[in-house]
């Protein structure tokens, strides 16, 4: 498999973070792009001259292939089964190499795509195969997950529903400021952005009715939230330290965690979401690592009051993620911009998010997914769903003159996007987490209505 021995001596390695933020890349890449050389975010692609899934890296406007690179000999130095890592339909086996290799890969890759480093950039006929156009490629769900759980972080959000459906004047429960509150969520109906989302059928009990229907929810809705990708998880029985809960997180996706309102309304009480949300949850194809994220950490939130001692970090930090939501309808192409929010909106960090999951002796594992909780901010034009933003379904959202909305139609596409921003440092972004609502199929339905 290993054409050449390209790896004795590798250039100019990369060796000091300190020349991060200036570091260029051989590949052009628009001051606009997500992918700058400092991302190098990882997916599970293929496309129509390879149809195998494999796993790549984005820069710019291509994914650069790691099964080839791995198979032409460049990640040698790094582990003797390094190649079978990359030919894999899905990240798993890299993420649970842990974090060493993690960083090994990294570094690895921010020297060969550097733009003075010779082996690639200047080996033509490889590149011809290494580097594949974003626009031919096709996606796949980034790692598998055998367990999703959905936490509740974002404050706002939190008190935005209280206000509307108990206490305006008292909207957080009193365990709010005490637990990272969570469900489990269901892993089976994660699919990757672009699929189509079907209107999901369930009972619900219409406002001035006294008995439930059965029928397509009239109230879907959409929830932003950052997804935490777990890279190693723990033994059953042995719970995350919050101060080692960091090291077991591989990277960050954007999730839309889907929910029929009404379906939720009706059925939570006393066990919490069931079928509002297990229909479907879209999730970005690009996992952000933990490591190209960390020019973009920030002091974790002042919490008041103090949590317990399991769930105070030396060192915890939280992150300056600018989020945002647009929607498409079916009768207009344009793009309607319908919030802009921050991950600075979170209370609870991820490793109090770990460290609370796994302190009861509940085993994460390689593929989990942990997401943060609906995103919103404190102001007008920062909701992370149309919940808030409508007051549910008081107060539609006027798109255009012709155009309003109180929860999503058929047609409609919901797209999600993130990027990081600051002075002295290339923008970095997420990609995009997109979805189009379908007509719900009616069958095997007793609904009269
Ligand atoms: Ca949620």
């Amino acid at each position: 498999m290993h054409q050449q021995p390209l790896i004795q001596s590798f250039g100019p390695n990369f060796k000091s973070m300190a020349a991060l933020p200036t570091l260029k890349s051989f590949i052009d890449v628009s001051s606009d792009s997500d992918f700058p050389i400092q991302n190098l975010p990882y997916g599970v692609f293929s496309d129509p001259k390879n149809t195998k899934p494999r796993i790549g890296v984005a820069i710019g406007d291509w994914i650069l292939d790691l099964s080839v690179i791995a198979d032409a000999g460049f990640f040698e130095t790094i582990h003797p089964q390094v190649t079978s890592w990359f030919h894999q339909a899905s990240l798993n086996v890299f993420m649970a190499q842990g974090p060493l290799q993690w960083q090994a890969v990294r570094k690895h890759l921010l020297t060969l795509l550097s733009e003075d480093c010779p082996k690639l950039r200047d080996a033509s006929s490889l590149r011809q195969t290494a580097f594949v156009a974003q626009q031919q490629a096709r996606y796949y769900l980034p790692f598998n997950t055998k367990n999703y759980t959905d936490f509740y972080s974002g404050i706002h959000h939190a008190e935005n529903v209280g206000r509307l459906f108990r206490d305006k004047n008292n909207p957080l429960l009193p365990n709010y400021r005490h637990i990272p509150v969570a469900y489990h969520g269901r892993a089976s109906s994660l699919v990757i952005s672009g699929t189509p989302i079907r209107r999901p059928m369930g009972q619900f009990m219409p406002q001035d009715h006294d008995m439930p229907q059965f029928g397509p929810s009239q109230r879907l809705d959409f929830e932003l939230e950052l997804g935490t990708v777990i890279g190693t998880g723990n033994l059953l029985g042995e719970p995350i330290a919050i101060d080692d809960a960091n090291t077991h997180i591989f990277g960050f996706v954007l999730v839309n965690d889907w929910s029929a309102r009404d379906i939720q309304q009706w059925e939570y009480v006393p066990l919490g979401p069931f079928l509002g949300k297990s229909f479907a949850t879209t999730l970005s194809p690009w996992v952000v690592t933990q490591e190209a994220l960390a020019p973009f950490q920030i002091p974790a939130p002042q919490m008041t009051p103090p949590p317990l001692p399991y769930l105070v970090a030396k060192h915890d930090f939280a992150y300056d993620i600018q989020l945002q939501v647009s929607l498409i309808t079916r009768e207009s192409s344009k793009k309607y911009t319908i919030s802009h929010t921050n991950t600075q909106a979170l209370y609870w960090t991820q490793a109090q998010q770990i460290a609370h999951h796994t302190s009861n002796g509940c085993n994460l594992e390689t593929g989990d997914l942990l997401a943060s909780g609906t995103i919103s901010g404190e102001t007008p034009g920062s909701d992370g769903s149309l919940l808030e933003m409508t007051a549910n379904g008081k107060e539609p959202l006027v798109l255009s003159q012709h155009e309003q909305r109180c929860f999503l139609e058929d047609g409609d596409t919901v797209i999600f996007e993130a990027f990081c921003k600051k002075p002295d440092f290339p923008r970095m972004g997420f990609g995009v987490a997109a979805g189009t609502v379908i007509p719900a199929t009616i069958r095997g339905t007793h609904d009269k209505s």
